[in-house]
C-alpha cells in the first residue's frame, strides 16, 4: 500500500468518474429529476422568496413529476436577484441557509448594477471543486502539468477554479491578473505547461511576447490554454489563431459568477462544451414565445442549479444566447454540449431588423488571414434607417487593394448575417488591443427606437 496514496485517477485514466460521465442519457434524465425533486423542496421551505414566488404561481414542489413540470415556476433573473439582496441585505432572501452555514461569497463585477453575492456553504463550495477537477481532467490536465492561475481573485467566482487543478494533482501557480510582462516571466521561470486567461487576453499577451522578442514555441512550455468569459473561445476562427500564434491547444470554458466559476469546457475533442449536468439544469428558450427550442437552435440560456444548497437558483435568466447539442461526443462522455455561446442580448444588436452579434463579425475577421483579426462595429442611424460600419484591420502582409479586401469582407458580412455595412480597412495596429473583456461595439443610435 501506498503512504501517501494518490485522491486522483492514474494519469493515463481518460476519465475522472468514468461511471457518471459516460452514463446513457436515460440515467442522466432520471438523476437530474432526483435532484431537482429534492432541490426545489429544500428552496421552497429553506427560502423565502422561493416560498412566496411558488405559491404566487400556484405549484407545490411535489406537482413537478418530470423536467418539463420545472417550466410551471416562474423565472428569476439579475433584476430580483438584486431586488432581493437590498429587500433583505446583505444577501437576499433567496438564501436558504443560515448564514454559519455559507463558507465563501463570490460577488458579481457589478458592471450592469449592484454587485450580487453568491454564497456557498461548504459542501456546495467542495462539490464545485470537485467538478472543476474533472473538468480540467477532460480537457487533459494532468498531474504532471504547471498549471497558472492568472484570473482576478477579488470577489471573482473564477478565482477559485484554481483549486479545482491542485485537486487534480497538477502544480498550482495563483497567479491573478498581474501585468503581461510579469505573467510572461513567472510563464518562462517555471515552463508552465497551462494557463487560463479570456480570449483577448490570449490574444494580446502573444503578440505581446512576440514583440518583445519571445518566441513562444521555443521559449515557452505553454500546451494548454484554458479561456473563458467572451464568445471568442467557442468561435473556431479565433480559437484557431490562438493557438497558432501559441503552438498550445485552447479549450473553451463557460461559467456564470451566479452559479460555478466554470458550469461547462471543451474536452480534448474541442466539439462544444460538455455541461456540468449533475449540478446545473439547462433550458434554452425562444427570445420571443418563451417556449423551448429544438435541439442546435439559438436561444437565452436558462438555468436552475441542482444541489447548491446556499442559494438555490431556479430558472435563472442568464441573458446568453446559446445553442446546445446532445450528440455523442467522440470522447465517449454523454453529457449534453453548450455548441455555441453566440454572446449576450444586452451585446445583441438589431439591425434593420436583423439580430447581429459581435461573434459573427469576429468569425469573419479572423478567418481571413488577410485581415489582422481585431475589428470594431459602429452603429448609426441615418434617415431612419440602420447602418451598420465595420472597421477592420488588415493583417502587414496584405499588399493589395484595400477597395478589393472590403468587398471581400461585404461578401461574408452578407452570406452570414444577410447584412451590408460600409466596411473601412485600417493599418495594422490601429485599434485597440484588450486586455481582459474586449469592447468592440459603439451603438450611437440615441435609443433603440429612437
Ligand atoms: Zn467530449
Amino acid at each position: 500500500m501506498e503512504a501517501f496514496p494518490a485522491r486522483h485517477p492514474p494519469s493515463d485514466a481518460k476519465y475522472w468518474d468514468a461511471a457518471l460521465e459516460t452514463q446513457p442519457r436515460a440515467q442522466w434524465d432520471a438523476l437530474k429529476l432526483r435532484l431537482l425533486q429534492a432541490h426545489l423542496h429544500h428552496a421552497y421551505h429553506r427560502a423565502p422568496y422561493y416560498r412566496h414566488s411558488f405559491d404566487a404561481a400556484g405549484v407545490h414542489p411535489s406537482q413537478v413529476q418530470c423536467l418539463d413540470d420545472l417550466r410551471r415556476l416562474p423565472f428569476i433573473d439579475k433584476q430580483i436577484l438584486r431586488e432581493r439582496q437590498l429587500a433583505a441585505e446583505p444577501f437576499g432572501d433567496l438564501v436558504a441557509v443560515p448564514e454559519r452555514e455559507i463558507v465563501y461569497i463570490s460577488a458579481s463585477s457589478g458592471s450592469t448594477g449592484v454587485p450580487t453575492a453568491s454564497p456557498f456553504t461548504a459542501q456546495d463550495f467542495d462539490d464545485w471543486i470537485d467538478y472543476e477537477a474533472r473538468q480540467f481532467w477532460s480537457s487533459g490536465l494532468r498531474p504532471e502539468d504547471r498549471y497558472c492561475h492568472s484570473l482576478n481573485f477579488s470577489l471573482f467566482v473564477g478565482g477559485p477554479c484554481v483549486l479545482g487543478a491542485q485537486k487534480l494533482g497538477a502544480l498550482c501557480i495563483h497567479a491573478g491578473t498581474v501585468p503581461s510582462e510579469r505573467l510572461l516571466a513567472i510563464a518562462r521561470q517555471f515552463q508552465v505547461t497551462a494557463i487560463w486567461t479570456t480570449p483577448s487576453y490570449a490574444w494580446y499577451l502573444g503578440e505581446t511576447a512576440v514583440k518583445d522578442g519571445i518566441d513562444l514555441k521555443r521559449d515557452l512550455a505553454i500546451k494548454r490554454i484554458f479561456v473563458a468569459g467572451e464568445p471568442g473561445g467557442s468561435i473556431p476562427e479565433t480559437r484557431r489563431r490562438i493557438e497558432d500564434l501559441w503552438g498550445a491547444s485552447v479549450y473553451d470554458y463557460y461559467g456564470l459568477s451566479d452559479i460555478f466559476g466554470a458550469c461547462a469546457g471543451m474536452c480534448e475533442e474541442k466539439d462544444g462544451l460538455h455541461w456540468a449536468e449533475d449540478h446545473i439544469l439547462v433550458e434554452v428558450l425562444d427570445l420571443d414565445t418563451g417556449e423551448p427550442v429544438p435541439e442546435g437552435g439559438r436561444g437565452e440560456l436558462v438555468l436552475t442549479t441542482l444541489k447548491k444548497t446556499a442559494r438555490p437558483m431556479i430558472r435563472f435568466r442568464t441573458g446568453d444566447i446559446v445553442s446546445f447539442t446532445s450528440a455523442p461526443c467522440a470522447c465517449g462522455r454523454t453529457s449534453i454540449r453548450l455548441s455555441g455561446v453566440h454572446g449576450r442580448l444586452d451585446d445583441m444588436l438589431i439591425i434593420k431588423g436583423v439580430n447581429l452579434f459581435p461573434s459573427d463579425i469576429e468569425a469573419i475577421a479572423r478567418k481571413d488571414h488577410d485581415f489582422s483579426g481585431e475589428y470594431k462595429l459602429i452603429v448609426t442611424r441615418e434617415n431612419h434607417l440602420d447602418h451598420l460600419t465595420v472597421e477592420v484591420e488588415r493583417a502587414a502582409r496584405y499588399a493589395g487593394a484595400e477597395e478589393e479586401l472590403a468587398a471581400r469582407f461585404n461578401r461574408h458580412l452578407k452570406s452570414v448575417t444577410g447584412i451590408t455595412a460600409t466596411v473601412r480597412i485600417l493599418p495594422p495596429d490601429t485599434l485597440p488591443r484588450a486586455t481582459h473583456k474586449a469592447k468592440r461595439v459603439e451603438d450611437r443610435r440615441t435609443g433603440v427606437w429612437g
